[in-house]
């Protein structure tokens, strides 16, 4: 299997260009030992009350030389930022390593990507089976690819035993899925606002569609005034119910027609970046208003 793996062929690149430190690239030479993790974060543990066991799968975002990108708006969403949290330079970790080694498996060698996700997905099943819980994954945990064209199969063999959720910033994603509705029942898009002007025209779209919307807030002071206040958010003209989407993960589960709110969390991003994604309800972006 090892014969396989891509990184040999380009771990002379990775020491010229300096994209993983010394101290770590012998690490490149080995296939991840998994992709998802179960319950691995506070907010996935949360479902766990609402009994379901979540595996995320984690792959370096957005452009990571040298396999292009694999955050297609990210450019005109401007989250890259806010998302990065942990990649400053030089400021690689074990878990970064961990994340670049699953990205280079999807990209150079898909079919061993897929045989590792199922592999992934029959783990988590026994393990619900185990904790007598239902299982609830997520593949897009820092990425933005194609779910339904790349694993059309897996969400199908999968319907009774797995409910399968992302969020995503491609608009084209929620109208392939509203297409195949009823072929599709197990897997739920929920759709990633920005504030930046270049992502306005796809979320306008969005709001045209029958998905929810999530939206970043400055604190949680913010988020907890919207609820308890009971507001509800005008989107292009379209009026939304609001949910804290920080009480736990489980999106699939939410009511339709709902912005989704998610408090900020500190990142490395700059302030021009933050400002550009992150919304302030006391200085509300022009196609936002409360109500
Ligand atoms: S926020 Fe999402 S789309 Fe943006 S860079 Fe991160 S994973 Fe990619």
């Amino acid at each position: 299997m090892t014969e396989l793996y891509p990184t040999y062929h380009k771990l002379n690149e990775f020491e010229k260009f300096q994209i993983i430190p010394s101290k770590y690239q012998h690490l490149m030479e080995k296939l991840p030992s998994k992709l998802l993790g179960y319950d691995t974060n506070t907010k996935v543990e949360k479902g766990k009350k609402q009994g379901y066991t979540t595996g995320v799968n984690y792959m370096s975002p957005y452009k990571t030389y040298p396999y292009g990108n694999v955050c297609a708006m990210a450019d005109k969403f401007k989250c890259h930022g806010p998302c990065l949290n942990e990649s400053g330079r030089g400021k690689f970790s074990v878990n970064q390593v961990a994340r670049f080694r699953k990205l280079a498996l999807f990209k150079d060698h898909p079919e061993l990507f897929k045989e590792m996700l199922i592999k992934d997905i029959e783990t988590g099943i026994r393990k619900a089976k185990r904790d007598n819980t239902k299982v609830a994954i997520r593949i897009n945990g820092t990425s933005d690819i194609d779910i339904v064209r790349l694993y059309l199969d897996i969400l199908k063999e999968y319907e009774d035993e797995v409910e399968f959720y992302d969020y995503t910033k491609i608009v084209k994603y929620l109208l392939n899925l509203q297409k195949l509705d009823n072929q599709i029942s197990n897997y739920h898009l929920t759709f990633s606002y920005s504030k930046v002007k270049t992502a306005q025209e796809y979320i306008e779209q969005a709001t045209k569609t029958k998905f929810n919307i999530a939206m970043v807030i400055k604190n949680e002071n913010q988020v907890t005034r919207l609820m308890e206040n009971e507001y509800k958010i005008k989107l292009y003209g379209r009026e939304y119910n609001l949910i804290n989407g920080d009480d736990d993960d489980l999106r699939f589960l939410d009511t339709n027609n709902s912005i989704v709110l998610l408090k900020y969390k500190e990142t490395r991003a700059s302030q021009e970046d933050i400002d550009n994604f992150v919304v302030d309800i006391d200085d509300l972006p022009r196609n936002v208003e409360l109500t």
